[in-house]
Parts: structure tokens; sequence; C-alpha cells
């Protein structure tokens, strides 16, 4: 086989691997909105028959030797080939590091996992749980010890999730969050207590339904592409960049939870979007990282969709859908509301201001578990500590502690702090924009659209072309700056507590 041969057999094989990827993805999204709750046997025969053509494909002789020959001969492909290949090879050779026996065993170890989680959180039982944890910990640190035995093994499952990211840096970042976020916090909670009541007054799921559209159109979506559904957990779903789905959930007596879904969802739909035409149908289409992918959906969730700019944007609109349940209040007082920060145990709950804290915990049990220096018997103590010196609270029970997460019962090691990399990733990225554009003219005059053009331009056209770290560095102009992370909600939270009367 030539290179130039090669490479057609990898792009042919791989676009049988994206039909199948694609049939599964469209399977699960119809289970979770407009299926019947019955009809899941079905899906599952189809589902493990794709399952299975898709891991044919992938471990295909025709594929094996296709990749072997273009790693071999990367200097005679275009830059957008050898990416593809690296990138192709990045993602598999992970799972083909493990002992065939060994990666069976583990599936079989998650499923029975996630099942024993799912019952013991709701009932307190962590003894019921933690074997299986002890043993997920360990497959963990053996299988990163497979892929990269000459690195530490905490440092190769980081960077699985969020590319080139260590415990150094990350002990850097969370060090800083440490040194300036809890101080903040101690002083949000001893200004006045926000009175938020009236956000919780009943509104009608109709109204909040076209409030979402609303939304969606304010920050730019392209509904011709972007369509949206129910789902029990708000997420999104790409199968190509003509075909996005977010999902988000209603809640008649808390409109802003699915407001802020859906404007979250719809920052990851835009950079899924925005991914270049030249990548469509390649490895190369879509998002690069988690953490990048975050950045998005928290820039316009926080950065964009709290700003006091955007509230007094879209306030007449809030007005017209919920017409009494917001007659006694303006924007300044909505505004109040979706940026009170008190801290809580529950971290899918926690406000912008103590978010990053349940993940520095999460990091630093995680790191401690993979070094051996923690057991995982000893993880609801640790955690109870560190609630109380973090957030100031106390930890009532497993349930609402350490049970709370799914992440940990499905293997995912090492995920956590991507997603407070990705507020502080985001921080940065604004802080860029702001010396091109007038962003908060742009806000108020409800031209979002332009500042999702320079996104575009900077990062969603590149899909997968550029490491996070070397596309952080093209779009700001500097390398990771967790800073501008601090000092964003430094200015922010100063500004609240002067609102509120406090010092
Ligand atoms: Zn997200």
């Amino acid at each position: 086989m030539n290179t130039k041969e090669a490479y057609e057999t990898f792009r042919a094989i791989y676009e049988k691997i994206y039909a199948c990827q694609h049939a599964l993805e469209l399977l699960y999204t119809d289970g979770v909105t407009a299926a019947p709750a019955g009809s899941a046997d079905g899906r599952g025969k189809t589902s493990g028959i794709l399952s299975q053509l898709e891991y044919e494909l992938h471990t295909s002789a025709d594929m094996k030797e296709a990749v072997a020959c273009l790693i071999q001969n990367q200097d005679e492909l275009t830059d957008l080939q050898r990416r593809e290949i690296i990138e192709y090879n990045r993602r598999n050779e992970f799972i083909a590091s493990i002992p065939a026996d060994e990666y069976v065993e583990y599936r079989m170890l998650i499923n029975k996992a996630e099942a024993v989680w799912r019952r013991a959180k709701p009932a307190d039982d962590f003894a019921a749980f933690a074997p299986y944890l002890e043993k997920i910990f360990a497959a963990a640190r053996r299988f990163a010890l497979y892929y990269r035995p000459n690195d530490d093994p905490y440092d190769t499952l980081l960077d699985m999730y969020e590319r080139g990211l260590t415990q150094a840096q990350a002990d850097v970042f969370f060090g800083s969050l440490r040194e300036k976020i809890v101080p903040l916090l101690r002083r949000v909670m001893a200004s006045p207590e926000f009175d938020d009541s009236f956000m919780y007054r009943n509104c009608p799921i109709e109204a909040q339904r076209r409030l979402s559209d609303y939304l969606l159109d304010t920050i730019g979506v392209d509904r011709e592409y972007c369509s949206i559904a129910e789902t029990e957990h708000p997420f999104t779903t790409r199968f190509n960049k003509r075909d996005v789905r977010v999902t988000t959930h209603y809640y008649e007596n808390n409109f802003a939870s699915s407001m802020y879904s859906v404007i979250h969802e719809g920052g990851h739909a835009l950079y899924e979007l925005g991914s270049g035409d030249e990548y469509e149908y390649t490895c190369l289409a879509g998002g690069i990282s988690m953490g990048i992918h975050e950045s998005q959906s928290r820039l316009f969730e926080n950065m964009i969709g709290r700003s006091r700019e955007y509230i007094e944007l879209i306030f007449p609109k809030l007005r017209e859908l919920f017409p009494e349940q917001l007659a006694d209040v303006g924007p300044r007082e909505v505004w109040l509301a979706v940026n009170k920060s008190r801290p809580s145990l529950i971290r899918t709950e926690a406000d912008e201001l103590t978010y990053p804290l349940h993940i520095m915990v999460r990091y630093e049990l995680e790191r401690e578990i993979i070094a051996g220096r923690l057991s995982v018997y000893d993880l609801p103590a640790a955690w109870a500590e560190k609630y109380r010196e973090y957030l100031g609270i106390d930890v009532p029970d497993n349930t609402r502690g350490v049970l709370q997460d799914s992440h940990w019962s499905g293997g995912m090691i090492g995920y956590f702090p991507s997603y407070a990399l990705g507020s502080a990733y985001a921080a940065q990225i604004m802080a860029a924009m702001r010396r091109e554009l007038d962003v908060s003219g742009l806000i108020r005059a409800g031209r979002i659209k332009e500042m999702v053009a320079w996104l575009t331009r900077k990062i969603y056209r590149h899909g997968c072309m550029y490491d996070p770290a070397v596309l952080l560095e093209s779009c700001c102009g500097e390398p990771f700056n967790p800073d501008y992370y601090t000092d964003y909600l430094e200015e922010k939270y100063n500004l609240i507590i002067a609102e509120l009367g406090g010092r």
C-alpha cells in the first residue's frame, strides 16, 4: 500500500466509523428525548450491533495497515492529513495499550459499579460502593502506566481529558483559586443577603419554551441547524456541523434554571456549528477538548448571560413572558438574583463563584488517591474536611457528599479539572476579545453575533487542528494565565458586594 492508497483506505473506513457513531448517537438522543419509555430493548439490540461494527472497523487489518503506513510516511501528507492521522491514533492508542482481557474485565467492573453507585447514593451507603471505587482507581492508575510507563499516572489521566494539562499546572491554577476565591467568598457571605424569592414564582412551561427560542436567537445560534429538546439532564450533541441538538429541563418554579441551561448549551452548540467545513466527516471536526468546550458554554452562560448588560437586553422579553411574576422587579434585581452566591453542597447547583471550589475538592482528592497518599475508604472524612475548609459548610451525609457525582463510578478519573479550567479559559478569551471589540456595547445593543464571529475566527473554525494550549495562545496572544479568571471574579463580586451595601 503506498501513502496515497493508505490515506484513501483510511478515509473510506473512517467514513463508515463516522456513520456508525452518527447512528449510535442518534439512537441515544432519541432514547432520552422522543422515544416511548418502554422502547429501550430494541435500541439496545441495534446499538450493540452498531458498536460491534464500529469496533471491527477500527481494528480491521486494512485500517491497521493504513494507519501504520501513514504514521511512517507522515512527511508525504498535508498538514491536515497529518493532524488527522495523529488525532485518530491518539484516540485509539490508550485502549490499544490495555491487555484485552483486562479491558473486558474493566468494562464489566464499570457496569456493576454504576449500578451499585445508583443504589448507594440515595441510601447514603458509601461502604457498599467503596470496594468498587477502590478497584476503579486502581485500574485507572494501572491503565495510565500501561499507556505511558514513564509518566506520573495522574498526569496521564489529566492529559486524557485536557491534553497537555499536568499536575504542576493544575496545582498553580487551583492554588491561585484557593488563595483568592476562598477569602472573596467569605466577604460575599459577610455582605447582606439579597432576597431572590421572586425568581421562584410559578412560570408556565409554555412561556419558558418561548424564552428558550428567544435566548438562542440573542446569542446567534442558527436554528436551521440546531434544535432544542427536553431531557432530565441538559446536554449538547452534534452529528455534523449542520445538525446540532441541545436539550434543557424546565422547572415551573425556577425559570432561571432552564434559562441558563439553554445559554450554556447554546455556547457548546455555537462551537460545533462554527467548525470548519474542511474538517467535516473527519476526526478533526468539532471541539478540541473538554476544557475549551466548557470555556465556550461558560463564556456565554456566565460572562455574557449573567452580565448586567445582557440582563438589561433581555429584561423586556422576560417581562413580556412573565408579566405578573416580574411585575415588582427590574433588571437590577434580576441581575443581583442570577449572581447570588452562597456555598452549597451540590456541585451541579453551585453558583459561579463557588463552583470552582467544588472542583478543587475533587481534584485534590483524586490526586491523593492516585498517588497512594489517601485510601478510598477515607474519602468521606477527607471530603467533609475540605468542604469545611473551602466552602465553610458541614457535609451531613455521603448522598450530598462524596456519592453525589456519577463520574467516578463511570471510570472518569481526571475529568473534573476541565470544568474549572473552562471557566478560566473563558475569562482569558473574554479579556482578549475586549481588547479588540466593545464587548459591553455589543451586548447592550443585542449584537452578540459579532462576538460569535470573532470566536469563530479565533477558535471554532479550527476544529481539532490545534492542541488546547496552542489554540488558546493563538487566540489570546499569550499562554494560559489563571489570573484573568480570579481578576474577573474579584471585579464582578466586588461590584455586587458594593451594590448590596457590603464591604
Ligand atoms: Zn457544559
